[in-house]
């Protein structure tokens, strides 16, 4: 199966109520777009199969719940693009080590939270307003996006120590704990991962961040809870019941996994689980399969959540309010590091997102990866 086939993939479902299960959620539909062009032998080279070159089949989805959408073409991602000097991204990655958010310059140079301890009564310079774990402490965030931002810092410089993760996140929620103690009100929490310089990440060195918000959560995810509030029925189970039935979702120990069909940018995956600890246990082995088996480096990952998953005391008119709402994660892809072209630009900031990965490809590959193990 392939995502240039979603069109036919939809119509071959031999239920009645699969295709209207789908239509609830999502508007496919194709256009075809023509051209024509010198048939000179460097085009030729560069765009290879004429015919798949001079008629493209678009295929585009729109999620009529979120409003999300996306448009695939396969051919997109022939493009020439532009690119720099090849890095190599092993040997950069090393070369950087002993950098400022490696141990010991780090307890110097990063600052701690005001919310932990008492730094009057810590001696112990690594401890003032930082949470110690095995793996990882915590800082606070120079230049802040809200009230409570911090850091989760690896103790590995390296960023890919996907084995670590349930370890960074127990850190990331034992912050959020501690903010949340000293201010009640603090109740909508988010844990993000800019990996690399794609992604945002400025530093090299791995490390998470998290921040927590008060009167109302982040407006995307807003959104996002207002859309699924508005649907006739339960959007996040409909949702997965679509994706598995395209082929594009499977459940994996108590996760439904899926390649989502209107990712904000390449090989979008969504997971979802009831339980933080299910995600806790399936998210090294999704990370691990996008580094190895399908070559990511530079992601963004986001952790959203109702606030009673993170916090016991929360008022149960705002249970009601995020009844439903699932432990959600979303990883996207932000491409290769040695391109300088930007992933984004005005259709996916303004418009849609415009698609050159295969969702059938990324499902293919996570499934085996989590089934191995
Ligand atoms: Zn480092």
């Amino acid at each position: 199966m392939k995502i240039a086939n979603l069109d036919l993939i939809r119509e071959s479902l031999q239920t009645e109520e699969g295709s209207r299960l789908i239509d609830r959620i999502f508007d496919i539909r194709t256009a075809e777009g023509r051209l024509i062009y010198p048939e000179s032998p460097e085009i030729i080279k560069r765009l290879g199969e004429m015919d798949q070159v001079k008629r493209q089949k678009i295929i585009k989805v729109t999620n009529t719940v979120t409003w999300e959408s996306a448009l695939f073409n396969e051919l997109r991602s022939r493009r020439p693009l532009q690119t720099s000097d090849k890095v190599e991204l092993e040997e950069e990655i090393r070369r950087l080590d002993g950098c400022h958010f490696c141990i010991p310059k780090a307890y110097s140079v990063t600052p701690g939270d005001a919310f932990i301890g008492d730094p009057q009564l810590e001696r112990d310079v690594s401890r003032r307003g930082r949470i110690q774990r095995e793996t990882c402490f915590s800082a606070s965030n120079f230049g802040k996006y809200d009230g409570y931002h911090g850091l989760v810092i690896f103790k590995d410089h390296n960023p890919f120590s996907f084995e670590h993760l349930a370890d960074y996140i127990g850190c990331a929620l034992q912050w959020a704990e501690m903010a949340h103690e000293k201010d009640r009100d603090a109740i909508y929490f988010i844990l993000m991962w800019n990996c690399l310089w794609k992604a945002g990440g400025s530093i090299i060195h791995g490390h998470i961040q998290m921040s927590l918000s008060k009167g109302l959560h982040y407006g995307k995810i807003e959104h996002l809870l207002r859309a699924a509030r508005g649907y006739q029925g339960d959007y996040f189970r409909d949702l997965f019941r679509i994706h598995e039935l395209l082929g594009l979702g499977f459940r994996a120990k108590g996760v439904e996994v899926m390649a989502y069909l209107t990712p904000i940018k390449e090989k979008e995956t969504l997971l979802l689980a009831e339980d933080l600890d299910k995600i806790i246990e399936v998210l090294p082995k999704v990370l691990r399969c996008f580094h190895d088996r399908l070559g990511v480096r530079s992601f963004n990952l986001a952790l959203l959540a109702a606030p009673h998953a993170v916090f016991q005391d929360v008022e149960e008119k705002e249970k009601q309010r995020w009844s439903g709402f699932p432990i959600l994660v979303r990883i996207v892809d932000r491409g290769d590091l040695t391109n300088r072209t930007t992933d984004m630009g005005a259709m996916e900031l303004y418009a849609s997102s415009v698609i050159s990965s295969d969702p059938y490809r990324v499902i293919e590959e996570l499934k085996e990866a989590l089934q191995q193990s």
